[in-house]
């Protein structure tokens, strides 16, 4: 029978990918909680009109990579393509989000963009965020620029450029989109296809067009830092201050823009060199209109996003070899039950194990041990079950050791004694 694979753009995670998911997971809710960050869980499906309200209907999610259906009752839902719209959704419904209370949330999870597939794209993709609801000082914005840099630091990205920006309010960002498109309209005829459609609608987006005319165009274009207003000005001035005094290494980019309608102020990104077309690792801003646009208080609030997926593509890695600790081999039949038993005591000890089946070959035991690449190889025939003691290998050391297999306590003294030769280089008794 022909063989069902996958949907195109859904990966699956297997071992040992999953191990660095894992392992990768850990280090960042380590840092999120020394930022007193709690976790929030959202649903995967929600209400089309959360996206398209919140993102902007003339963003690219939203004009062309959601995946919408109907529900049976004629409701329009959506798999969630970003995080920050769910997590805002929830924390008003929650009452989490209310005024003079600060929010501080961070998710992790799954997301779906039908983008086409490529190196560092998918359709499915995991996205790690955090998100800080209620607060408006340029303290917020630091705070979060630090965090996702104390992110990257744990997830061990050395090599990466951390862009900010001002992107301006709904003060001083009129004029600035008034004078993009302006000067789109002076020059129109060199932009793309796409760059002369989105002129009027999303001028801004005209920054970060990849095409080579436009990217020619708009290295003259207006600048955003040159149309900022004071209070803008002097927002971003203290950012730059903060950052600066926290020692995190940034870079200011006035042509940096960000995909989604919600940004204002302060914007960021983070590229790594090593990662080709798709180079953007993780992004983020201020979305100060976000809560009142979604039916809640005029609340403030500045997140960022990280691609799981790209972060350890960009990655060396960290992880622990995910090889066996022990692996243990009943030679009989009759040796199973001793082995069974001093198994699953070491593994209530935090060992990992790998039992073998019964009855082989030491020879082949051993091919096998070695292709397991295990730290120590518990061996237990008829000699050692007469005998009380077990024969431990250590691979390492290629030394034997005769270790009692005391009836009332065989774990744990064996795990002191794999982990006391583990650390000393252990001589064969
Ligand atoms: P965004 O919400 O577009 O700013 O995305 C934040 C981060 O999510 C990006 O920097 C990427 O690391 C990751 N990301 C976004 N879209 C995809 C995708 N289609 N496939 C893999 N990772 C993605």
């Amino acid at each position: 029978m022909k063989t069902l694979n996958g949907v195109k753009g859904f990966h699956d995670v297997v071992p040992p990918q999953s191990e660095r998911f894992t392992d990768l997971e850990q280090r960042l809710r380590a840092v999120l909680a020394a930022y007193n960050f709690g976790e929030i869980r959202t649903p995967i499906a929600e209400r089309t009109e959360l996206f398209a309200r919140s993102l902007g209907e003339t963003t690219d999610i939203v004009e062309k990579e959601m995946y919408s259906f109907d529900d049976r009752d004629g409701t329009s839902l959506t798999l969630r393509p970003e995080g920050t719209a769910s997590v805002v959704r929830a924390a008003l419904e929650a009452g989490l989000a209310q005024r003079d209370q600060v929010a501080k949330l961070y998710y992790l999870g799954p997301m779906f963009r039908r983008e086409r597939p490529q190196k560092g794209r998918t359709r499915q993709f995991h996205q790690f965020g955090a998100e800080l609801i209620g607060r408006d000082d340029p303290l917020a914005d630091a705070e979060v620029v630090m965090l996702l840099a104390d992110c990257l630091d744990a997830a061990g990205l050395k090599e990466r450029d951390l862009i900010i920006n001002s992107l301006g309010d709904e003060a001083c960002r009129p004029a600035y989109r008034a004078a993009l498109t302006a000067y789109g309209r002076a020059h129109f005829d060199e932009l793309c296809a796409n760059c002369r459609q989105r002129l009027d609608r999303n001028p801004l987006r005209l920054l970060d067009c990849k095409e080579e005319s436009c990217r020619r165009v708009m290295a003259d274009a207006p600048l955003v830092t040159d149309h900022l207003c004071e209070p803008c000005r002097a927002h971003f001035a203290q950012v730059e201050r903060l950052l600066q005094a926290a020692d995190v290494t940034y870079r200011v980019n006035p042509r940096l823009v960000r995909g989604l309608d919600y940004y204002v102020r302060t914007a960021f990104e983070v590229v790594a060199g090593n990662l080709g077309a798709q180079n953007a690792v993780g992004g983020g801003g201020r979305y100060d209109g976000l809560v009142a646009a979604l039916g809640g208080p005029p609340l403030a609030g500045i997140g960022f996003a990280i691609g799981l997926e790209r972060l350890l593509m960009a990655t060396d890695d960290l992880s622990a070899a995910s090889n066996p600790e022990v692996d243990v081999i009943p030679l009989t039949d009759e040796a199973a039950p001793a082995a069974v038993r001093l198994t699953r005591r070491l593994r209530a000890r935090g060992m990992r194990c790998e039992l073998e089946a019964a009855g082989r070959s030491v020879k082949s035991a051993m091919r096998r041990a070695d292709k397991l690449a295990a730290r120590f190889v518990v061996l237990i025939g008829d000699d050692e079950l007469r005998a009380g003691r077990a024969t431990v290998r250590d691979m390492h050391h290629k030394a034997d050791h005769r270790l009692a297999l005391a009836v009332d306590d065989p774990g744990s003294a064996l795990v002191e004694t794999l982990r006391a030769l583990a650390a000393a280089g252990g001589q064969g008794a």
